[in-house]
């Protein structure tokens, strides 16, 4: 980019004052560009002040909202857009003062923004209602600036005579404007060192901005080559940074969607066994149980308890103990087939796993799978069995039944009966209590 800008300057430099035929459009167009993409980087830049109180950041949305703003009254008062001689009661050097303010305004504030960020140290943040009079003080110096111009016209210097400006090249005024403007472009190249995408993308605003000051003053007169390279150089000044901050913005949605994600993953998980934990399983018990129910299809869920694992940590320590209960994790996960199945870690040594659609013998067969699976880890444990072992309560709730109870009730009393039985087994039988009708109690016992 800043290779196509020195080439620009360099091939419209030699015949910069050869005139073009005037567009008319050409201004209102331009102009138009201008103030909308300004305002948006100004509000952009704002939000990025918002976020890391940068005061450059704050600066950078001052100067461009000033810049917008200057660009605007600029569109109102130029002669030939909206009346002969322009709006708002607009002299004959009216429009070429607004250049000045704006040209000179723009890398004047730029500037505040480096000094400021220097004083502030690197670190430092830019409080919120500095940030705010920054932005208002801009504005403000923009709208008094417009009004000398229109009021004072006939008192100013005269810049303008006939269509050609050439006065302009050799007023101080210029010379101010030439030396803020390479100022802007040193400073940032000094404090900023293009270390970001946005230091980068400031350097070509500024180097585009430098640009524009050049090609208008050789230039010397409105619709000539000049003139005109120096609002395509305006058009790459106004837009460089919106676009590396659409960039960053793009940046930051994909960002944010993987932490979103990441963030899911962590509060959905058990932190010791990688496992779904209680706070998913509750809402997925709830999502399938209604689910079941409206579907009238079978809702099965094992309730699975460590055996005598206080005695195991007891003998071993915690540290052992997390190991234990890992392994376990693992083992039950492995006898899951069906992506819908889950185990989640319930709480202590206690899971839970969660089998929609699973008809009975389904659930029974799993629960057995999943008992054999810890026993053959084949953990030493100081337990009658002498290996560590699960007991696992099973119920499926067929929802076609009118009698269905709730199955994580009816698993977890499963369980109990399970340890009456002596543990490493898995129960499963309809309850009694709970179910009058056709109550088969099915004991599955390794
Ligand atoms: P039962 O067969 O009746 O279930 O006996 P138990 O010893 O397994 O049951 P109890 O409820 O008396 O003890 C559960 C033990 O599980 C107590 C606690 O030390 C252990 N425990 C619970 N959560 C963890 C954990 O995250 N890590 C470790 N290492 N141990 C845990
Ligand atoms: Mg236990
Ligand atoms: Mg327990």
């Amino acid at each position: 980019m800043a290779l196509c800008i020195g080439l620009l300057v360099a091939a419209i430099l030699p015949r910069a004052a050869t005139p073009l035929p005037a567009c008319l459009p050409f201004v209102p167009v331009f102009c138009t560009a201008v103030v909308v993409t300004e305002s948006i980087t100004a509000l952009l830049m704002w939000v990025r002040y918002r976020m890391g109180k940068s005061p450059l950041d704050a600066a950078l949305s001052a100067a461009y909202a000033f810049s917008s703003l200057t660009c605007a009254v600029q569109l109102l008062i130029f002669p030939g857009v909206f009346s002969p001689t322009g709006l708002l009661g607009a002299g004959k050097q009216t429009a070429v003062w607004v250049w000045v303010l704006w040209h000179g305004g723009f890398p004047a504030i730029v500037l505040i923004g480096f000094t400021l960020r220097r004083l502030a140290g690197k670190k430092a943040a830019l409080r919120l209602p500095h940030a705010r009079s920054l932005v208002w003080l801009a504005l403000g110096a923009s709208a008094l600036g417009c009004l000398v111009a229109v009021r004072a016209s006939d008192w100013l210097p005269a810049l303008i005579r006939d269509g050609s400006y050439a006065a302009l090249q050799h007023s101080p005024v210029t010379a101010l404007v030439v030396f803020v403007s390479v100022a802007a472009l040193i400073a940032q190249l000094v404090s900023g060192r293009l270390r970001t995408v946005l230091d980068i993308w400031l350097t070509i605003a500024l180097l585009a901005f430098f640009a524009d000051v050049v090609l208008t003053l050789a230039g010397s007169a409105r619709y000539t080559i000049g003139w005109y390279g120096a609002r395509g150089a305006s058009m790459i000044a106004s837009s460089a940074l919106l676009a590396a901050l659409l960039v960053e913005i793009a940046m930051l949605y994909s960002r944010l969607a993987k932490m979103n994600e990441d963030l899911e993953q962590k509060a959905n998980r058990d932190a010791l066994t990688g496992l779904y934990n209680r706070g998913w399983f509750d809402a997925a018990y709830a999502r399938e149980h209604l689910s079941a129910r409206h579907r009238a299809s079978p809702l099965s869920v094992l309730m699975v308890d460590v055996d005598h694992f206080k005695q195991y940590n007891d003998a071993y320590g915690h540290g052992a103990g997390d190991v234990c209960l890992r392994l376990i994790a693992d083992a039950l996960q492995a006898c899951l087939r069906r992506t819908d199945d889950a185990v989640c870690r319930y709480g202590g040594e206690e899971f839970v796993v969660l089998l929609p659609g699973c008809a009975r013998d389904a659930a029974i067969a799993i629960g057995e799978a999943m008992r054999v699976a810890v026993r053959s880890l084949d953990i030493r444990a100081r337990t009658q069995a002498k290996r560590v072992t699960v007991s696992i309560g099973a119920f499926t709730s067929d929802f076609g039944d009118e009698f269905a109870v709730d199955p994580l009730r009816a698993a977890d009393e499963n369980l109990y009966r399970a340890k009456a039985a002596g543990r490493d087994k898995v129960m499963a039988s309809a309850l009694p209590s709970i179910v009058p009708l056709a109550s088969s109690a099915a004991t599955v016992e390794g």
